[in-house]
């Protein structure tokens, strides 16, 4: 039979890591919901503490439906392995404290996830850790920051919300070039669009709440390792008995042993369930989310009422290019942000809305839509909104899967009654 991971990656978003015959015939995975695994033997316990079978122990460190989607997501990634998490802040979490300690640098894009921010500006910061922020498609300004001190280069695919993407080969070579791993929060693009790992990048990150998953009814997280990143011992002492148990696949093991299980950052079955068949249907839904996103820029950028429109699709947008050689001409990401006149006008606006949803998400199939200003960045001074580029005449929209023109059409008509 043909290995499963040698189809193309549409098919393989439906059938990769799924195996019938041992479900006893189930096309989709069990929820394996039970605390822990009985063993029929005290010599097998023992050995499956000593990581010398694959057999589970207690859900809180390992449990068969998650890692069914854990060998998925790798496979679409291009990763040697995974670990699924409770949300994308606990994956973004495990992924950078497995990799720092007192006194370590960061260096990163600043177009980052609000929480992502408060972790690299403030939380960190208590345990005496430096993030040095740069803009994000700089990648000289990302050379310059590194130091004997840094750890990792951190970026996100599509930076939100200025939707810039940085040139991750580029910064890839820059990262190596200092013997540092390049760490990407991929949750924007979906492997649908960018594959990091391919790119160079040693270690991806999502909140497979959002395109992944796609439907809304999920929450969860990822981190994936390439397996390729070499940990020389002069930068990564503390990696020395991870290496030796795991091998290429060090980081995961440090990530899994170290933060994973003693954080208590463990995925609930269910929703890695939830997260399959939400994956099911990613290639479609990518394909239909770039259309529409397209057609929706285009609108909008034509409505007088409308002062700016912020879309990689345009090609007035700065990453238009990079996006194009990245992503492989397949689209643009599914989220764009537009400028009305000011907080009052968007207020009316969200509120004039018939079909668009008015929540905090993204990456849904259904149209989503926010004012960042009000809402997610209300509690952030307004020097830093200014420097994240969170304006009070700014709206997020994450376009959904719906007919486009019913979209347009319902923005058209909050627009006709502002
Ligand atoms: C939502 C999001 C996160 C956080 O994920 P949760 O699942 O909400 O914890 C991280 N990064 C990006 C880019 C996101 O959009």
């Amino acid at each position: 039979m043909k290995p499963k991971t040698a189809y193309r990656f549409d098919t393989r978003v439906i059938h990769s890591s799924q195996s019938p015959g041992s479900w006893q015939g189930a096309t989709l995975p069990p929820i394996f919901q039970t605390a822990a695994h009985a063993h029929e033997t005290a010599e097998n316990l023992s050995k499956t503490f000593a990581g010398k079978t694959t057999d589970h122990i207690y859900m809180r460190l390992t449990n068969p439906t998650n890692r069914t989607l854990e060998a998925k997501l790798a496979d679409l990634e291009g990763g040697q392995g995974a670990v699924v998490t409770g949300s994308g802040m606990a994956a973004i979490n495990n992924a950078c404290m497995a990799l720092l300690r007192t006194g370590d640098e960061i260096v990163s894009g600043n177009s980052l996830f609000m929480s992502t921010y408060l972790l690299f500006t403030k939380i960190f910061k208590k345990y005496g850790i430096t993030a040095n922020l740069v803009e994000s498609t700089d990648i000289e300004a990302l050379k310059s920051a590194i130091n004997e001190k840094t750890r990792f280069v951190y970026l996100e695919t599509i930076g939100n919300p200025k939707m810039d993407i940085p040139d991750l080969t580029r910064a890839a070579e820059v990262a190596h070039a200092s013997g540092i791993p390049l760490l990407v929060d991929n949750t924007l693009a979906s492997p649908y669009l960018c594959r990091p790992i391919e790119c160079g990048a040693d270690v991806v990150m999502h909140s497979t709440t959002k395109y992944l998953s796609g439907h809304g009814a999920a929450v969860g997280g990822v981190v994936i390792d390439s397996g390729q990143f070499s940990w020389n011992e002069e930068r990564f002492p503390d990696f020395k008995p991870f290496i030796e148990r795991k091998g290429p696949l060090a980081f995961l093991d440090k990530v899994w042993r170290e933060h994973h299980i003693n954080f208590g950052t463990t995925q609930a079955p269910l929703h890695s369930f939830l997260t399959m068949i939400g994956l099911d249907t990613l290639a479609l839904r990518m394909e239909r989310h770039m259309v529409n996103s397209i057609k929706v820029a285009q609108y909008l950028n034509e409505r007088s009422e409308v002062a700016w429109v912020t879309y990689p699709g345009l090609s007035e947008h700065p990453s238009n290019r990079i996006a194009q050689k990245l992503f492989n001409g397949k689209g643009f990401g599914g989220m764009l942000t537009f400028g009305l006149k000011d907080q009052e006008t968007c207020f009316r606006f969200i509120n004039n809305l018939k079909l668009i949803y008015h929540l905090a998400n993204l990456g849904d199939c259904k149209t989503l839509i926010i004012h960042p200003y009000s809402s997610q960045y209300s509690s952030f001074d307004e020097a830093e909104r200014e420097a994240l580029s969170i304006t009070p005449d700014l709206l997020r929209l994450s376009v959904g899967i719906e007919a486009a023109e019913d979209i347009c059409e319902d923005m058209g008509q909050a627009l006709d009654n502002l």
